[in-house]
């Protein structure tokens, strides 16, 4: 089962991925995870993405593909895929398609998580990512559990293009090039619209019927 987990950033994506791979045995990639690889790695590609990320644009189709092309035949993502982040425009989900009938997979479900920009902003503000287990916690809403939390603190990291201008700029950015993919999608028998303004595990909870069906 391959699905794509759609929506803006701070919609949850990463954070539903995170709650149902291990009831579907499923495995998350986050082309944004693949990119901030790439730049703590301090390879030629992260020091040419470095400033795009920061600014909160969209990397290069290219440079996108490649890195998603490496993992997602491999036989350990194959058919077990939550795409989070990725098409973000109708040339990625083009090529996605391509990319997949090649190596004999498609595309399961499509969910979008639809959330506005106010809520976006609270989120993303508040953000805050534990890099050893890679659980997303915010620092208003999860107070207690950041005080809990099982790797402890040393881990937690926030991300350097979490700020007010760069999410203004992301949220009118997949406004204006994720919306046609949106187009593309809805039209398929398993695309399904979730409201991602509800708590997160009643989200996960609409996730999980639809995939039992
Ligand atoms: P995310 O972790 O999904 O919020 O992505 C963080 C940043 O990585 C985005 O603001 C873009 O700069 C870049 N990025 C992630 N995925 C893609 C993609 N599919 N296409 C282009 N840029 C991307």
């Amino acid at each position: 089962m391959n699905i794509i987990l759609f929506g803006p950033p701070g919609a949850g994506k990463g954070t539903q991925a995170q709650n149902i791979i291990k009831k579907f045995n499923l495995l998350q990639i986050s082309t944004g995870d693949l990119l901030r690889k790439e730049i703590s790695n301090k390879t030629i590609t992260g020091k040419q993405i470095e400033q795009i990320i920061n600014r909160g644009d969209f990397v290069n189709d290219n440079i996108v593909n490649d890195l998603l092309k490496k993992v997602i035949t491999t036989d350990l993502y194959r058919n077990k895929i939550i795409f989070d982040g990725y098409p973000r425009n109708i040339n990625q989900a083009k090529s996605l398609e391509v990319m997949l009938s090649k190596d004999s997979q498609s595309i399961d479900y499509v969910l979008f998580l639809k959330v506005n920009k106010v809520i976006v902003e609270k989120r993303i503000l508040g953000r805050i990512v534990c890099e050893k287990c890679n659980k997303t916690l915010n620092e208003y809403f999860d107070t207690e559990e950041l005080e809990n939390h099982e790797c402890g603190s040393k881990f937690f990291k926030k991300r350097k293009d979490d700020n007010q201008q760069t999410i203004i700029n992301r949220y009118d950015e997949y406004m204006k090039q994720t919306k046609p993919v949106l187009d593309f999608y809805s039209s398929i028998k398993n695309f399904h619209e979730i409201d991602g303004s509800q708590k997160i595990d009643e989200i996960t909870r609409k996730i999980e019927q639809i995939l039992r069906v």
